[in-house]
């Protein structure tokens, strides 16, 4: 085991990587931004250097600072934690080439898993179902429409390189389709540096189920099961829950399996999740792979017991997984609400500023994941996402009751936040029946969507 590690992110994944690393024994090394400087959870850290201003690009994104900080804090490996540098190849590169572990898959399989394009080729040679759509990469405008009239419209244009429910336009007919097209590939060199898009065919209501996967460097490849991270606004997910309600068994482990097969054809270790759509008709289709621990883990750690920051550590270590798959059951129903400081009247605009009151839940299955306090200043620069609230409970409807006296409880005063939408999503009937699909959230959101409780 090591006995020492940096860690190359901030706020609530940094926070949750310390305590998985104080209970294993290992020290840690944090690094902040100056917007970050003097945040109460870095005292938890064995050390704590400053890598840069505010901007991510000039810190948590500036790799030969983090090395830097690496090389005087004396660690063994990097932990990158999700965003920023977490499926940046050229980091993995880096850190490989200065001696330092990345804990993280291995640079070929983060790079063939991270190319959306390339793990969809991957996943169809397998035999694994990918949605309708391009045979690679769109090379012109004609091939765009071959496509689009082969598949049928609507159909999605994805980036290459995309991530994070950025660089996908739909696109309804012909006309539509030239001037995205264009749209799409601009926007994806800008945001990703590379243009390259492909075409999916747009799936009318589907599921989002993705399947958590561990590995580790001795062949051994397990799935944690599902998570249904169907409720999401944006593209972008809100609320995630393990096990998905409604998904037959049968469906349930042919994903898994399909998860599998794809993470061991592609030599990945480490925590990892291979994402799917499931249609109305109960097709399954893989989407793509995510080569990082996720904002979402917590709620497969509740029903499944296992601790995947601590096994993602222990297995870049070179330690063994001490399971067989059979050995790994789900028990009882975990929900995860994502609490952002944005303001939900003014189109969920970021809303950063000082906290100043705080009353944090807690009670018998209630964990909050989070590094804010009273009087702490939510930074205008990164991620709008200040905790997340997690609930496990024997069974779905005990899970409900328990998210929401767990919101209720809830109270944050000083920036406004997300809290009141998720108290309401968790009181109407549709959500409440498991009776979602990605259109629901935006769908409640326009006052169509409230069922009776
Ligand atoms: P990102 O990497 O940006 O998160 P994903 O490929 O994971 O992008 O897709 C994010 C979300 O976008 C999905 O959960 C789903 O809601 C929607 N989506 C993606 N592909 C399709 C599709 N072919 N049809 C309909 N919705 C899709």
């Amino acid at each position: 085991m090591y006995k020492r590690i940096l860690i190359a992110n901030r706020g609530e994944i940094a926070l949750r990587i310390i305590r998985a690393c104080r209970e294993l024994g290992v020290e840690t090394v944090a690094v902040y931004s100056e917007a970050d400087r003097g945040a109460q959870y870095l005292r938890l850290a064995d050390e704590a250097y400053c890598i840069g201003p505010a901007p991510a690009r000039d810190s948590y994104l500036d790799i030969p600072r983090i090395i830097a900080a690496a090389e005087v804090g004396n660690v063994e490996a990097i932990h990158p934690g999700y965003g920023f540098l977490a499926e940046n190849a050229h980091f993995v590169d880096v850190c490989q080439s200065c001696q330092i572990d990345f804990i993280g898959p291995p640079l070929e399989a983060m790079k063939l898993l991270g190319d959306k394009n390339q793990a969809r080729q991957l996943a169809s040679r397998l035999g694994v179902p990918v949605v309708p759509g391009s045979d690679g990469l769109i090379e012109d405008e004609q091939q765009a429409l071959e496509v689009a009239h082969q598949i049928g419209f609507p159909v999605l244009i994805k980036a290459s390189a995309g991530g994070g429910g950025r660089g996908m336009r739909v696109a309804a007919n012909d006309l539509a389709l030239k001037s995205e097209l264009q749209q799409a590939q601009a926007e994806a060199k800008a945001a990703f540096g590379n243009p390259a898009v492909y075409l999916e065919k747009y799936l009318e209501g589907p599921r989002h189920i993705e399947v958590q996967i561990l590995a580790d460097r001795h062949g051994h490849v397990l799935h944690l099961y599902e998570r249904d991270c169907t409720v999401q606004r944006r593209h972008q997910k809100v609320i995630e829950l393990s096990p998905a309600p409604h998904l037959p068994e049968e469906l349930r482990q042919a994903i898994c399996q399909d998860a599998v097969k794809l993470a061991r054809e592609a030599g990945y270790t480490s925590a990892g999740t291979m994402e799917f759509l499931v249609d109305r008709h109960g097709n399954h289709y893989f989407i793509e792979a995510n080569t990082r621990i996720q904002v979402e883990h917590p709620v497969t750690e509740m029903v499944t017991g296992v601790d995947l920051i601590k096994w993602q550590i222990r297995v870049a270590a070179g330690e063994k997984l001490p399971w067989k798959q059979h050995q790994l059951q789900t028990r009882g129903v975990s929900f995860e609400c994502r609490i952002n400081a944005e303001d939900p009247e003014r189109n969920f605009q970021p809303c950063p500023g000082r906290i100043d009151e705080l009353f944090v839940p807690g009670g018998p299955g209630v964990r909050f994941d989070s590094h804010v306090h009273a009087g702490y200043v939510v930074p205008p620069h990164y991620d709008s996402m200040i905790g997340k609230l997690i609930v496990h409970q024997p069974t779905r409807e005990e899970a409900i009751a328990c998210m929401r006296r767990a919101l209720d409880e809830l109270h944050i005063t000083g920036v406004r936040t997300t809290v009141g939408l998720l108290r309401r999503v968790f009181r109407d009937g549709t959500f409440i029946h498991g009776q979602f699909d990605t259109s629901y959230l935006d769908r409640f959101l326009a006052g169509g969507a409230c069922g009776e409780e």
